[in-house]
Formats: C-alpha cells, sequence, structure tokens
C-alpha cells in the first residue's frame, strides 16, 4: 500500500525502514506536519501515517477523503487529536498502536519524579560549574509515601507497580476499574488528591479529561504536592497550574506533554524566540522539569510502534479485520 508518513523524523524513517523489510509497504517520507494544507502531499497515496500533533480534524479529514485516502494509521496510542465521528462518517478507517512499550512511558515518568525530588538536573549544571554546595537540593524519601494514580491502564498500571517497588502506597482512581486488580487500591478522585504526595496522570484526553486539572482540583490536592503528567498537556489548565506554583500549592511540576506544544516540540527551537508566554513561565520555576514529549523514545518502543503500524495497514489493506481500530464513542 503506498503510505503518506507525516511530522517525519530520521528515527521514524530508520525504524518503518527496518520493520518494512517484512511488509513491503510504498513508504513516502514527508517532513510537515498533517495538517489541512499539507494534506495534499498525500496525493496518489491510499493511507496516511500521521503522529500525535497531527491535525486530523473534520477539514483534514475531508481533505484526505477527497484525495482517496482509505486509512488513517496513528503511530501512537492516543487518538485525541483525530475527528473519529468526521472519519466515520466519510468512511475513514482508523487504526493506532495501542501498546507500544507501557514500560518506556511509566519509566520516563519514575525518571522525571527522581529528578525533580532529587534536583537532579540542578546538580548536573551545579558540578559541571565546581559548585557543590547542596542548598537547595533537598529532596525527600519515596518509600512510604502516598502516590495517587489517575487512570490505571496498561501506564497507570506499571507505574503503579514500580511505585510499589520503592516501598510507596498507591492509590488508585479509574472510570473503569479493574475489578479484578487486588493489588490496585481504588479510591474517589477527590480522596486521591487529598491523600496523594506525587498525583501522576496516566488516562486519555477526552472531552470529559480536558483540565481533569485546573483551579477547583489543584485546591483540593495536599500542599506542596508533585504533580506528574506523561499523559497529554491539556489534562492540565496551565494557567491554574502556574497559579499553583506561585502559591506553593504544588510544590513540583513534571510533565512530558504540554496544551500547546504541538507549537513547539519535536523541533529545535533554540534559535528561535517563543512566543509561547505560558510555556515560558513555567520555564522560570526552580522546581519545574519538562521534557518534550519523549517517554516513548526508546528503541523498544519505536520498533514496535513501527511493526504494528505496518501490521495495521497490512490488516486494512489484506481486509482483515484490525483489532487496533478505533472508533467514536471508544474511551
Ligand atoms: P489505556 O487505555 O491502557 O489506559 C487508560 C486508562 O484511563 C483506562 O483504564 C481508562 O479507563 C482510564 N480513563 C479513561 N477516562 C478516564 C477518566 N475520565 N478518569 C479516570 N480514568 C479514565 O492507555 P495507556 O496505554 O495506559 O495510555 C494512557 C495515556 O498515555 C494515553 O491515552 C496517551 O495519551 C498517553 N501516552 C503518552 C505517551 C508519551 O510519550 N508521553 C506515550 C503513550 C501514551
Amino acid at each position: 500500500m503506498k503510505v503518506a508518513v507525516f511530522s517525519t523524523k530520521a528515527y521514524d524513517r530508520t525504524f518503518l525502514e527496518a520493520a518494512n523489510t517484512q511488509t513491503k509497504h510504498e513508504l513516502v517520507f514527508l517532513e510537515p506536519r498533517l495538517n489541512c494544507e499539507t494534506s495534499v502531499l498525500a496525493t496518489g497515496c491510499q493511507a496516511v501515517c500521521a503522529f500525535v500533533n497531527d491535525e486530523l480534524n473534520a477539514k483534514t479529514l475531508s481533505k484526505l477523503a477527497s484525495l482517496g485516502i482509505k486509512l488513517i494509521a496513528l503511530r501512537s496510542a492516543g487518538y485525541n487529536n483525530v475527528d473519529l465521528v468526521k472519519a466515520g462518517n466519510l468512511g475513514l478507517t482508523v487504526v493506532r498502536v495501542p501498546a507500544y512499550s507501557p514500560y518506556a512511558i511509566a519509566e520516563h515518568t519514575i525518571g522525571l519524579i527522581l529528578a525533580l525530588n532529587r534536583r537532579i538536573h540542578r546538580a548536573y549544571n551545579r558540578v559541571r560549574e565546581g559548585n557543590f554546595s547542596l542548598e537547595g537540593l533537598l529532596g525527600f524519601d519515596l518509600h512510604g509515601k502516598t502516590v495517587g494514580i489517575v487512570g490505571t491502564g496498561r501506564i497507570g498500571t506499571i507505574t503503579s507497580q514500580i511505585f510499589q517497588g520503592f516501598g510507596c502506597k498507591v492509590l488508585a482512581y479509574d472510570k473503569a476499574p479493574q475489578e479484578d486488580n487486588q493489588s490496585l487500591e481504588y479510591v474517589a478522585f477527590p480522596q486521591l488528591l487529598a491523600a496523594a504526595d506525587i498525583v501522576s496522570l496516566h488516562c486519555p484526553l477526552t472531552a470529559e479529561t480536558h483540565h481533569l486539572i485546573d483551579a477547583k482540583t489543584i485546591a483540593q490536592m495536599k500542599t506542596g504536592v508533585m504533580l506528574i503528567n506523561t499523559s497529554r498537556g491539556a489534562l492540565i489548565d496551565t494557567k491554574a497550574a502556574i497559579i499553583g506554583l506561585k502559591s506553593g500549592k504544588i510544590g513540583y511540576l513534571g510533565i512530558d506533554v504540554y496544551e500547546q506544544e504541538g507549537d513547539l516540540f519535536f523541533e529545535d527551537l533554540s534559535s528561535v524566540v517563543i512566543q509561547d508566554d505560558l510555556f515560558e513561565r513555567l520555564l522560570t520555576f526552580p522546581n519545574v522539569l519538562i521534557t518534550g514529549h519523549q517517554s516513548f523514545f526508546t528503541t523498544d518502543a519505536l520498533t514496535s510502534i513501527a511493526e504494528t503500524t505496518l501490521s495495521n495497514i497490512s490488516d486494512f489493506e489484506q481486509g482483515l479485520v484490525c483489532s487496533n481500530q478505533v472508533t467514536a464513542g471508544q474511551n
């Protein structure tokens, strides 16, 4: 099948080409992000392959359908960037990679927590400048602390297991709890917020979870809480988080995703004046650690993403039912 691969980086090409030795699709690698204007680049293809910040809104999907595109193959787990209702109405099939390596994201979550707690990012810079002072680097033991996991799917469950290994008490909240999982202690969301020293977000971005963390829910948290988001940026109302950081209500913020990341992440903007004042304000806090949506970025995950994406495309081409299809109403 001829596939237009949007938002291609060198690493995408490497891993997709390696996996394609088995599937032998015709891959057209395109650097631009997919949106209504760039969709014309898919002319002559039957499928597009898209990533997290590609804009698969109604306008883009209509344009793609008019070009004869039949399949949207996401090389991500999240599909909040796709208007699934419109895709369904246009007869476009949407497939994704539901579980490439939940370990990659869970482990990066822990990395953010350890770095923030023990100020490893600050210590690294200090030591390189010959500053061996410990002032300002004071951390706390994770052992014995209470962690609130919001969303106990693949990533949330593994993150919980790692925290239990540290000797933390894990409280969980999910709108669809795993009834048979005895190792998770489910509580109501307000109860989790009130008890947790660390709140870690692992639910998808939906209409229901948009700004799940806002002024109201921040007010319900412990003073000095550590808030971690490796899921999707818009789970947190950034303005409310900044107010929480300024007041000290939020003691630490670790994020791998950001509400407006589409204008920033995955590009080298080091010579550009960044216009996003909220993002720039976040960077001024000593207790904020931001990574640019890199949780998924391990060789294991990229191999799995490439293999599953191409196998999803093969399933569609052969008219097979693909278990990785997503449709409106799923969450
Ligand atoms: P999953 O589908 O296995 O689990 C999601 C869980 O969230 C489910 O148990 C679901 O019931 C729960 N949930 C849904 N709506 C909820 C709500 N309103 N309140 C509470 N819980 C709710 O997904 P996963 O594989 O664990 O991934 C979780 C999220 O992580 C994805 O949706 C994606 O946005 C994000 N992600 C980020 C990266 C990254 O690189 N930063 C990579 C992969 C996934």
